[in-house]
């Protein structure tokens, strides 16, 4: 039986329920992680707890949970589940209050988690690589934070659903190209430099961006951390998007244009490797 964890109960997932004056159901007044298990080790555990940390210590929301009770509640979690392969959904919320847009005072954060299994990219993707199409970015000013908040990301993300492809690129009012909806954005510029956007506001900080940039580094690939435009990606010769889900995907077609050759090129797949490897290593 499919098991959840709701506020320190573990239980059958359909029964698994929070208050309607949740301020993540009222005001998306929360944060997210979401964390793979490979073989039944934790892929990047570490750092995606030091990013749910950060998430709520920037909206100040307490700690639903003692941070070193996390890794235990996650692995009980996998161990009702039996799931040794899949996605741990951490959830985190400022907690159920009575409605009124200012902090409550002593109101307890909510904490939920769930196991699911992801739309891992299939054999084919990897392989040949997929097309994606760009959108306005239209979010707030703190992509930094893992917030719940997501309607800009998912009305990109639909938008790409409608146009049969799997990712949006969001593009800035100045051109540039910050991040996917849920993924970030790489090219391999005209001169053959690996370019990714800094982490700072304007995007999402993904965990699988800051493993690739230090296994790239000590493959001798540096990565040159600058934010790149739609003009830069129309002359770019690869590219590719990173995620825990998507891991190291291929993108070889944007907007119904072909990027370079519009086929795989060597230095993605020379990082898709690198990932692959990191990964089987755990
Ligand atoms: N950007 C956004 C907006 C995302 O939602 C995600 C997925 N959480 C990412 C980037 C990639 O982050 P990660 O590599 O940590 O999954």
């Amino acid at each position: 039986m499919r098991i959840s964890y709701v506020n320190g109960r573990f239980l059958p997932h359909s029964e698994a329920s929070v208050h309607i004056e949740d301020r993540g159901y009222q005001f998306s007044d929360g944060v997210y992680e979401v964390m793979a298990v490979v073989n039944g080790a934790f892929l990047d555990g570490d750092w995606h707890l030091a990013r749910l940390r950060y998430s709520l210590e920037q909206l100040e929301i307490a700690p639903p949970v003692a941070w070193t009770a996390f890794p235990i509640l996650v692995r009980e979690l996998l161990r009702r589940n039996k799931a040794r392969d899949g996605m741990v959904y951490i959830q985190a919320t400022r907690g159920v209050a009575k409605r009124d847009h200012a902090f409550p005072k002593n109101t307890r954060p909510s904490l939920v988690m769930t196991v699911v299994q992801p739309k891992w990219p299939s054999a084919a993707m990897m392989e040949k690589g997929v097309p994606i199409i760009t959108a306005p970015d239209v979010r707030w000013g703190r992509r930094d934070i893992k917030s719940i908040s997501l309607l800009p990301n998912i009305l990109a993300k639909q938008a790409a659903a409608r146009a049969g492809v799997r990712e949006a690129w969001l593009v800035g009012e100045d051109g540039v190209v910050t991040e996917g909806s849920s993924t970030n954005a790489w090219i391999i510029d005209a001169k053959g430099k690996v370019v990714t956007h800094p982490a700072n506001h304007r995007i999402l900080g993904g965990i699988t961006r800051l493993t690739l940039i230090q296994l790239a580094k000590e493959a001798g690939i540096p990565v040159v951390e600058k934010p790149f435009t739609v003009s830069d990606l129309r002359k770019a010769s690869e590219a590719f998007l990173t995620s825990t889900t998507s891991l190291v995907l291929p993108v070889v077609v944007a907007d119904g244009k072909k990027i370079g050759k519009g086929v795989v090129g060597p230095v993605t797949k020379k990082l898709q490797q690198l990932y692959a490897d990191y990964i089987s290593g755990l």
